[in-house]
């Protein structure tokens, strides 16, 4: 049988039905979908994806058999409605509107009024009785097309449009009478001829077939690519097309247009929400040339407008509404978002889908929804968007402020913060001590600045990637960042930030948005997350449905209590290196690092082991009865190491060595390539006294905790194993660390000796690894480093390219490479369970808290995810989602 490329509707009859989105684009579908409700629609037709999809794949061809289909469509439109296309007796008109599987709003092309030309427009003036009308009709048609099909700015037609008024001494559209707009017209076609050397096509199929061309190249144009990489939409999903015969609400005043959402998009409250305009075609409401008024009257007063609300004006046509609106969402049975047209005191509808909402009201929708019985509690939890949950989770700018951009970066961590600008950690520190709001802004930020970025109230880089050490670290602690902003010129020593001619200085206020990756010039206000009511509600629902534990990346007191209060049933990942680079501590471990004798490192590492050994009570404490994974140290050796003159004095002062020892020390500690040199594991290979003395802090700790009472369970966690030989050696050091301490306290602690897996050899030797291993914890940051062969902390400087050029769809550091790393997930699991079938297997990289690759986590069985506190209720929401799907898909496996 022949493809069918076209797809009818009008009179209750359609040819396609709501779920065919893939295939008729999500208004062909609503519209094929209404037309089935017997809801008034005016008929139409819709041409596939799949043309699109083959348009591009023949060389902008169409498929040869599409021409018959369409005319036999068009026959259809005319026998239902009555009129001719072309006719210049009484003319069909058309809309041609784009349509696909998602909604692009404003990003693809729409003609109206299409079939008018100099004959048909006097049909329409004899049909309608209005020559204003059906010239403005005329005119607005010609600048339509000519800017959509034909290439032709709008301004050249507005300038004229202008002329007119001017020399007339019009001010308003509406003032220019028949006679005015004959005169536009006429120009209007002059600019068409100058600008392409042809006269404006007179004949209705060639319009046709234009605009149809035009729509379908609009999906190739660079607004349709960019907002498809910004909402991950496939380019081979391509967009429908919709020819639909016109409707008019610019007809007279019992005519009017408008758009409305059968629920609140923004609050979730269910009550009727829709602007709309009297005597006004489509783009009037949307443009803002005139202030569209309120449906209901409820609207109208909520928003202090005192133009009349259309129940006010048209109250029949209003009921009619309200009707459609309830039988849309019944049937939908979500909130939709509609468009409509009322023709001479008549309703027609034009769309219909699924409106979009707030994170804030698409809880309430998906609670009410449940309570009104028109979903189910795990439709309302798949149907939510597990990262929309970040609008919640920090501070956000009021959507209704003024925002004054100067540069943008990676919208790496979210949330909103004023502050005053500062260019170093201690000065950070300093001020918010003096409970002065600050932004640190740095190049880079590297362990040293974490007080500083714990002091500020959000952190601005100008180079760096999303698992960056700015990035990430903000994303633990919940602080805004927006990082790699390469436009901003940062100068330490002028201490100011420049873009283009503006020079921010220290102590100038800023605002940073970290979820849209913008920094702002001033202050702007910003309103504070809610996290009882409807999100309760969800997130208790969501934890019925998931298999997968959620976890926390959290090491200090704070960040671990925000974990818990945000639902986290462990930590998955303390990085103990975060605590070396308190303050108080750092000397001492740069004296460890520069001394060159055992004595001299145990020496200073008896100076950490009393605050390690406290921070570990604080977090048993805090986590009481839930697994505690403490990785030992991981931080490249050159972060240790003294820079300035300063330090360097200080360090050989308390290791009572010379400075030019420390600076000799320091040059041999140097590396040429720090991540991967000497670190993780490998540290302790080559100093064991640093195992020794965290692994006594941890069991001593536990121990302690322990014995007042509290259920204690660490995991203590190995860094960068790539062999068993490795692994074994360390285990060795503690278990006889936790041997020691059972003796010295009398208490028998439980615990688990684990590795992380962030090297393809240890994903590949999983099996051999897992005989003495216990636990894996995929630590996807440095697996992705090393999988791609890409530094996660320079990624940023060319990823933005491979996104653009569709090479990659999505930052591999954001979000997972499922068919690469993933494929060595899948092997480590596999192997490692094969060796150990009781192997916990976790994941502790960024990935841990973005809902794609947690569904992924889910498909590889994976016992639980961890991510920075922040996203805790994220992860929360997007396992159970995982979950639901993965057993619906096993489901319709058993059921094959
Ligand atoms: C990782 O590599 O994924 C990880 C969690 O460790 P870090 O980010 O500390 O290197
Ligand atoms: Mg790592």
């Amino acid at each position: 049988m022949a493809n069918k490329w076209v797809y009818s509707f009008g009179d209750g009859k359609a040819d396609g039905r709501a779920d065919m989105k893939n295939l008729l684009g999500g208004k062909g579908a609503g519209l094929a979908e209404m037309t089935n409700l017997a809801l008034p629609v005016p008929p139409g037709f819709t041409i596939t994806t799949e043309v699109c999809t083959a348009f591009y794949a023949n060389n902008r061809q169409y498929p040869s058999d599409l021409t018959g289909q369409v005319e036999e469509a068009l026959h259809l439109i005319e026998k239902r409605i009555g009129k001719k296309f072309g006719d210049p007796k009484d003319p069909l008109l058309v809309s041609v509107r784009s349509g696909a599987r998602a909604s692009m709003p404003g990003m693809m092309d729409t003609v109206l009024n299409l079939g008018l030309n100099d004959n048909t427009v006097q049909g329409l003036i004899a049909k309608s009785g209005d020559a204003r009308f059906a010239y403005d009709s005329y005119r607005r048609f010609i600048q339509m097309f000519s800017n959509v099909v034909l290439n032709v700015e709008h301004h050249n037609f507005e300038e004229v449009l202008e002329d007119h008024k001017r020399s007339k001494g019009l001010k308003q559209d509406t003032d220019l009478k028949a006679e005015d707009w004959q005169a536009v017209i006429a120009d209007y076609k002059k600019t068409v001829q100058q600008h392409t050397g042809k006269p404006f096509p007179q004949d209705a199929k060639e319009q046709l077939w234009g605009a149809i061309a035009a729509v379908f190249g609009s999906w190739m144009n660079q607004r349709a690519i960019t907002y498809r990489k910004l909402n991950n939409i496939p380019a081979d999903w391509g967009t429908a097309v919709n020819v639909q015969s016109m409707v008019f609400g610019n007809m007279g005043q019992d005519c009017a247009t408008g758009v409305a959402f059968t629920r609140n998009p923004s609050t979730g409250d269910n009550q009727f929400y829709g602007e709309y305009l009297v005597n006004a075609q489509g783009e009037d409401v949307v443009a803002g040339i005139r202030t569209p008024q309120h449906l209901t009257v409820a609207g109208k007063e909520a928003n202090g407008s005192n133009l009349p609300a259309m129940e006010e004006v048209m109250p029949e046509v209003f009921k009619q509404l309200v009707a459609v609106r309830s039988k849309l969402e019944k049937h939908n049975r979500d909130m939709q978002d509609i468009e409509f047209t009322v023709e001479k005191g008549k309703l027609w509808m034009l769309q219909t889908r699924n409106g979009k909402r707030t994170a804030r009201a698409a809880l309430k929708i998906a609670v009410e929804m449940v309570q009104e019985g028109l979903i189910t509690q795990t439709e309302a939890v798949a149907r939510i968007d597990a990262s929309s949950l970040d609008q919640l989770l920090h501070p956000t700018l009021d959507p209704k402020a003024k925002r004054n951009v100067v540069a943008k970066g990676l919208p790496a961590s979210p949330g909103a913060a004023s502050g005053q600008v500062v260019f170093s950690a201690d000065k950070a520190e300093d001020l918010a001590a003096k409970g002065t709001p600050v932004i640190l802004c740095r190049v880079e930020t590297s362990p040293e600045d974490i007080h500083g970025m714990h002091a500020a109230k959000g952190i601005v880089t100008s180079r760096g990637g999303m698992t960056s050490h700015a990035a990430v670290v903000a994303r633990g602690m919940g602080r805004a960042c927006v990082a790699g902003a390469g436009s901003l010129h940062i100068d330490y020593a002028k201490e100011t930030m420049t873009v283009g001619s503006t020079v921010i200085k220290a102590g100038d206020t800023i605002t940073i948005d970290g979820g849209a990756g913008e920094v702002i010039l001033g202050s702007v206000p910003t309103v504070k997350p809610e996290l009882s009511g409807d999100f309760a509600t969800i997130m208790g629902w969501a934890d019925q449905y998931r298999r997968m534990r959620v976890r926390a990346n959290a090491e200090t007191p704070l960040d671990t209590r925000t974990a818990r209060q945000f639902g986290a049933e462990g930590i998955g990942l303390c990085r103990t290196e975060h605590m070396f680079f308190d303050a108080e501590r750092i000397t001492a471990v740069r004296e460890m690092i520069v001394a060159d004798t055992e004595e001299g490192r145990r020496k200073a590492l008896a100076k950490i082991e009393p605050m390690q050994k406290n921070d570990f009570v604080e977090i048993f404490k805090i986590m009481e009865g839930l697994p505690v994974t403490i990785r030992l140290l991981d931080p490249p050796l050159h972060e240790f190491l003294p820079k300035s003159d300063a330090e360097m004095a200080e360090v050989a002062r308390v290791a009572g060595i010379s400075v030019e020892k420390v600076k000799i020390r320091a040059q041999q500690l140097h590396e040429a390539n720090p991540m991967l040199g000497h670190r993780g594991c490998r540290l302790a290979v080559t100093f064991p006294e640093i195992c020794e003395m965290q692994a006594r802090a941890i069991f001593e700790a536990a121990s302690e905790v322990q014995k007042a009472g509290i259920t204690v369970l660490p995991e203590v966690m190995i860094p960068l194993i790539i062999t068993k030989k490795e692994f074994v050696m360390l285990k060795e050091v503690i278990d006889r660390e936790a041997e020691k301490a059972r003796l010295k306290t009398g208490q028998k602690v439980n615990y688990m000796v684990g590795t992380m897996i962030e090297l393809p050899r240890a994903a590949l030797m999983a099996g051999q690894i897992a005989e003495s291993a216990e636990f894996f914890s995929f630590g996807t940051n440095d697996l992705t480093q090393t999988t791609l062969g890409i530094s996660r902390d320079d990624a940023g400087n060319f990823m933005p390219d491979y996104i653009r050029t569709g090479i990659v769809d999505r930052d591999p550091f954001a979000s997972l490479d499922q068919q690469g790393v993933g494929e060595l997930i899948r092997i480590a699991g596999e192997r490692g369970r094969h060796t150990r079938s009781n192997l916990k297997l976790g994941i502790c990289g960024e990935h841990g808290g973005d809902p794609d690759s947690i569904n992924f986590c889910e498909s590889v069985r994976l016992d639980y995810v961890s991510c920075s506190p922040y996203r805790v209720p994220i992860a929360r929401l997007a396992a159970a989602q995982a979950a639901l799907r993965h057993q619906s898909l096993a489901a319709a496996k058993a059921a094959e």
